[in-house]
This record gives structure tokens, sequence and C-alpha cells, in this order.
């Protein structure tokens, strides 16, 4: 197919100081969970975007110096000589598929905690910064900068700026954002000072313009030299001249850059959820600047659409479509828009896995992509996977995320797949879940999948079956996968934390069961011990409802695994604007009467009681696993049956996220073969 007319603006070429990048597709600098610890595994992430037609490929946050250290989170380096082979593989995969590679040099100031260097932290002033949640926060305070220390930053990225074009890349950044050094120099409550770095704007912007004029000058003739530039505290501010500081940064510096790349400087709502922003989100931080330069401009805003990315350009609020989130969810989106493919975008749902993988520490998994991250050390690629044997039969159980996503595997290895449904509608828990406030998009696992076992011919779906193990031995295949999924269940946490039977009462609901459309009496408790999205998701569903509603959590904040996935201060602020009431702290222990009885997880702490009529339990899943329990009790049954193998995968073998159920479908589908189901995966030594 041929790429439909209307997005031929999308593949203009555009100039960015020395270098051009082929087309309007900018994978912006994002954080990859690898470091420079895994080289190869970073090559390959980066690597499979550029092959997937984005323009330019940057790498995420990498610092100059060991005065910036994020330690434990996996940011990359450029200290020394030594770190530009480690850069160098990145640049030439990248360079294979003619993209430009480029990399956010960065200088955290204050921010980074430098935990691993032990050095002390720098900032304008050394203004200390208060920080909230557990996971920012840090022992060590700044100290001011003098005129030497800044002379010295300037030397730094000067030295990172010539190790940057050792390694290859075409663009090279300033990062004057996210409360980083260069950044806070901008912010007058950071900046307090009064020689020719402080006080009037100008002062404050001048280390960025020197920064980008030594960085022109050592390396401009051959690479770009981008500013990456935080908005939203500057748009707060006014100005004399302009509507506010944040444009009159840009008019001062307008020319100075060699491309502008612009965002918020609040992690939370740069990477909004779709819980909690649209695509296109972030155009009030954005939008301002292109009318101050004519320098190339690029934004983010989760964007998964070629008609609103035209929009975007013609509009004039950007020049390159930037893009974290939907290059990972489908590092070939650019290539099937080319191709006249775009109904095959796997979209980003924005739930954000991918931020919370790296808050753990590795590299990026993505709900959507379960190959991201398994390029290198499995060989996985998103679109292409190894064929299989055709008259081989497979059937699948239970078309949720798992069983979509092996079925549409199989189907693509050109298996014989039979996808049976005991509903009439497919997606499992997505299907179900995606009705909750919030949570529409989530049906794109759903419905990409379907999409493709729609054009496959190898792959025969069957609604409305609700299988036996019978049914299953009767059909006559070569190998079973059970993707049966998991449900709600009433138990509750014990002292020890551990679950315990719940209460006895007929007030007592699940999540499975609001969802199918339970009608209960308020005010509500929701006993919220999952930590996740759905405790709170029930809260606004149920509040929307008009029932008053209590969350009671023995975690400090509800919803307080989404710390990791950047929504916890979103949620508790929803929770705020509608009027649920929270409950840190405690377990319910008792629940009879139109009462909860509310004790405190701290020895010595309260007990009280909350007028309650209904109580739902948010916390252990079970595996709906009967089926795969009879199939696999006795094996010589399914072995006289003809069948090689019976697996589960999904919910039904360990209940997770839609993240892990996919992966698990993908995974069996690449190893349906094995007898275990196993396959060797390569691991990043350090050598000696
Ligand atoms: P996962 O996240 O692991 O994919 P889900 O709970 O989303 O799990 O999906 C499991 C699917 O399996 C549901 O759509 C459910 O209706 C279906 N299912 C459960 N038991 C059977 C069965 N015996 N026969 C056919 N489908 C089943
Ligand atoms: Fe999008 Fe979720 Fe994948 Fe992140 S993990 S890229 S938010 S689908």
């Amino acid at each position: 197919m041929s790429r439909n007319p209307r997005y031929d603006i999308l593949f203009e070429p555009v100039r960015i100081g020395p270098v051009t990048a082929p087309n309007r597709f900018y994978q912006t600098p994002h954080a990859l969970g690898t470091g420079n610890a895994m080289p190869h595994t970073r090559a390959a992430m980066r690597e499979v975007r550029a092959e997937g037609g984005w323009g330019v490929v940057n790498t995420g946050y990498c610092s100059i110096h060991p005065s910036s250290d994020d330690a434990p989170l996996p940011y990359c380096r450029l200290w020394d000589d030594e770190d530009i082979p480690v850069h160098a593989l990145m640049v030439d995969a990248v360079h294979r598929h003619g993209a430009l590679a480029g990399v956010e040099l960065w200088h955290g100031g204050s921010d980074p905690g430098n935990r691993f260097t032990r050095v002390t932290p720098m900032s304008p002033s050394g203004v200390p910064v208060h920080r909230t949640y557990p996971g920012w926060m840090g022992l060590a305070t700044p100290r001011p900068m003098d005129l030497g220390d800044i002379r010295e930053l300037r030397g730094w990225y000067v030295d990172a700026a010539r190790r940057a074009r050792s390694a290859g890349f075409d663009i090279v950044y300033v990062y004057a954002g996210m409360g980083y050094a260069p950044y806070e120099f901008l912010l007058p409550q950071r900046n307090r000072r009064t020689d020719a770095y402080g006080g009037s704007l100008a002062n404050r912007t001048r280390l960025i313009r020197e920064i980008l004029e030594d960085m022109k000058e050592a390396i401009g003739e051959t690479c770009a030299v981008a500013v990456r530039f935080s908005t939203d505290a500057l748009l707060e501010i006014p100005s004399e001249e302009l509507p506010s500081e944040a444009h009159e940064i840009v008019a001062l510096l307008a020319e100075v850059p060699d491309l502008w790349d612009v965002k918020s400087a609040d992690w939370t709502v740069e990477t909004a959820s779709a819980r909690f922003g649209e695509e296109g989100a972030q155009e009030p931080w954005t939008e301002f600047v292109k009318p101050l330069t004519t320098k190339p401009v690029v934004g983010v805003g989760r964007f998964t659409s070629p008609d609103e990315m035209v929009r975007q350009v013609r509009r004039g609020v950007m020049d390159l479509i930037g893009a974290a989130r939907p290059s990972i969810a489908d590092p070939f989106l650019p290539r099937k828009i080319d191709e006249g493919r775009e109904d095959e975008i796997r979209e980003c749902i924005g739930c954000n896995i991918c931020v919370s993988s790296y808050h753990d520490g590795v590299p990026v998994r993505c709900t959507q992509n379960p190959t991201m991250g398994e390029e290198w050390r499995r060989g996985w690629h998103p679109e292409r996977i190894p064929p299989g044997y055709p008259a081989t039969c497979i059937l699948i159980v239970g078309a949720g995320p798992a069983g979509l996503e092996c079925g549409r595997a199989l189907g693509q290895r050109g298996f014989k797949v039979t996808l049976a449904e005991a509903r009439e509608d497919l997606g499992g828990r997505v299907t179900i879940e995606s009705t909750l406030p919030g949570l529409s998009t989530w049906a794109r696992v759903r419905d990409y999948r379907i999409h493709q076992i729609q054009t496959m011919a190898n792959v025969d779906v069957y609604r409305g079956s609700l299988l036996t193990a019978q049914d299953v031995l009767d059909f006559g295949c070569d190998h079973a996968v059970i993707a049966t999924g998991a449900r709600w269940t009433r138990e509750i946490l014990d002292a020890e934390g551990d679950p315990a039977p719940g209460f006895a009462s007929d007030a007592v609901y699940t999540p499975d069961e609001i969802l199918a459309g339970a009608e209960l009496d308020g005010p509500v408790v929701i006993y919220d011990f999952d930590h996740y999205y759905m405790g709170s998701c029930l809260a606004e569903l149920l509040r929307r409802r008009g029932h008053e509603v209590t969350i009671v959590t023995p975690a400090n904040a509800v919803s307080a695994w989404t710390f990791m996935n950047n929504e916890l201060v979103r949620i508790r602020e929803r929770m705020i604007e509608l009027g649920v009431g929270i409950v840190t702290e405690h377990r319910v222990t008792d629940f009879r009467d139109g009462t909860a009885r509310l004790t405190s997880v701290y020895r010595g702490g309260d007990e009280s009681s909350i007028p309650s009529e209904s109580l739902v339990v948010v916390g252990v899943r079970a595996r709906n696993d009967e089926l795969f329990r009879d199939l696999t009790a006795d094996p010589k049954r399914f072995a006289d049956a003809g069948i090689a193998s019976v697996r589960s995968i999904g919910d039904c073998r360990a209940p997770g996220a839609i993240v892990h159920a996919v992966h698990s479908g993908h995974e069996c589908a690449r190893t349906i073969e094995a007898d275990d189901g196993v396959e060797p995966v390569a691991w990043e030594r350090s050598r000696l």
C-alpha cells in the first residue's frame, strides 16, 4: 500500500543546524532503564525505532560529570573518553537505518543526590529542594556555585559535547528543564545570585546562552546543538515586554540553539497518563514558542493519530512530532503511516508502565509492545517473528489480553490457531476495565489485536464458547493454551499483612461485581490493598454515581504503587476534587451492622469506625485455573488425546497487570514448540 497524501507533510525533511532529519518523526529523549551498564540492550532498543522510521532517535538523560549522579536510577553518562564506545554502539545502530542520533547532555544541579559519587551537589544559590515523596527525597543539600564552578560547568559541557561528537551523535542537547542546573539558573526562586548570572532575566539566561555558544563553537560545524526547555513555572512569571518570562527567554535565545525541544517541568504532567491527560495535552507549554524563533520546534503529547500530527504541524505548534511513549508502543509507527498501514498502529494506551520500569531500574517495558526491552537479550522484534509449522494446530481458551496476544503472534507465525472465548465480546479484563473512568484508551490493547487477527485466515475465533476440559480433549489440537484469567476475591489482610478470609456479610463486593453492574447501598467503603488503579477508579465511578465513598488503605497513600507510574499525585487530587474520603495506614478489621471498623497498621495506633452499608474489597486476585488443573491433573489423559502440551498464560498462570498478561501471551507464542517453554536469554556482563 502507499502513503495517504494527507500525511506527506510528516515525511518532509527538516533542517536542524548542520544536519537534516529525514522526516518529522522525532523520538524525544526518554529514559530507557539501561544507563551505560547495558550498551547492547540500549542500542537495540533505540535501533528498532530508527528501523521503524523515526527520523531522529535520542538517548535519555546523559550525565556530563560525576557531580550529576542520579543513582540508583539508571542514567547514561559521558564522563570521560572510556564512555564513548557505549554510545558509539547506539549511534551506529541508529545510523544503519538513516536516522539521526541525538544525546541529551545533562547536569542535574541540585536535583540528583549524587548518592553514588558522593560529590556535593551544587546549584546557582544552594537553595535546598524540599520534596514530599520518599522516592524523590534526598538527605544532601546543594552548595552554591561560585564563578569557578560556573566556568568548570561550561567546560564539562564542552568536553561532553566533544565526546558526543566522537561517538558520532548528530544532535547534542543542553537539558535546561525539569529542575536541572541550567533551568535552575532561570528560576528566581532557585537563583538568588547578585552577580552576572542572577537578577535580571538576561543575567539568569546568561549561563544557557554561554553553554550553547561554547558547544556551537566546539562542535557546531558538524552537530546540531539543541536545547530542551521547560516552560510551566516560567509561564507563570509575568514579564514587561511579553506575556511571561518563558516567552521572553525564548525571545532572548531564539536563534542561539539549532532546535527547541519544549515541555513541562513536572514529570507527572509531562508523562500524564491517559487517565489524566488527552493526546496533545502538552500544547499549553509548547504553542507559544514557534512564533518567537525560526528554529525548528519539537514538542510531545502522546501523539498516535497521524491526523493530529498533521494538525500540529499545519497549525504551527511544532515542526517535529516528538514522541517517547508512542515510539515505545509502536517503534514502527512512522513506517506504518508511510506505507498506508496506519490502521495497524499499535497505539500507546497511556498506562505509564514504561515510566514505572525506569523507576524500577530495569529496561523499559510496555503494555502494548511486549518486545520492548527484549530486542537484544531475546532477539524479539516488534514486527517480525520466526515462522512455525502451518499444520500445527493450537487451541487457546480465553481471549483476554494474554489469549489475544498469544493468538495474534501464533497467527503471525503461521500456525493454525483457534481462539475460544466464553463471552460474546473479546478482550477479557481490558474490555471490562476500559469502561472505568479515564481508562477508555485501554481498549486499544484489544482493538489492535482483534484487527490483526481479523486479517489472518489461519486464526478462527469462537465467541460465546465456554469450554470444559472434555471440550478441549475432544477438539483435537497439538497444543492447548489456557488463558482463562483471574477473579477478584473477598479476602482481606490479617495483622501480618497476609490475605485472610473476609467478612460474612452480603454487602461485601469485589471489583468484578461492581464492574458487572452490582447495585450497592451507600455509604461505601473501599478497602484497597491492591495499591494500583482499581481502588481509586472504583471510588471515582461510585462517587460519580452519587455515593458517599471512603477509601481505606494500609499504605500511606491512595493507590500507593502509582508513585511508580507518575499517577500518585493526580489520583489524590482527583479524589479530593470528587470529595472521596481517605483513610490511610489503616486496615478494615470488622464490617457489620452498617459500620466498618478500622485499625491502625501501627502498634499502639488508633481504632475507629465509619458508617458503611457496603464494603468493596480490592486486594487479592485468584487464578481462574480450574480448567488448566483439570486438564493437567493427569498428563496421560491429554497425551492420549494427541495434545503435546497444555500451558497456562496470563492471569490464569499468575494474576498481574495487563503488561504481564500480554508479555506472557507473546512469550508463549514464541516458545510453543519448546518442551519447557523456556528460551535462552542473554545477559550483559561486566568484563574483568
Ligand atoms: P488475561 O489478562 O490473562 O488475558 P482476562 O481475565 O482478561 O485474562 O481474560 C480471560 C478470558 O478468558 C475472559 O474473557 C474469560 O471470559 C475467558 N474464559 C474464562 N474461562 C473460559 C472458558 N472455560 N472457556 C472460554 N473462555 C473462558
Ligand atoms: Fe504507552 Fe503504556 Fe506502553 Fe508506556 S507502557 S508506551 S504508556 S502503552
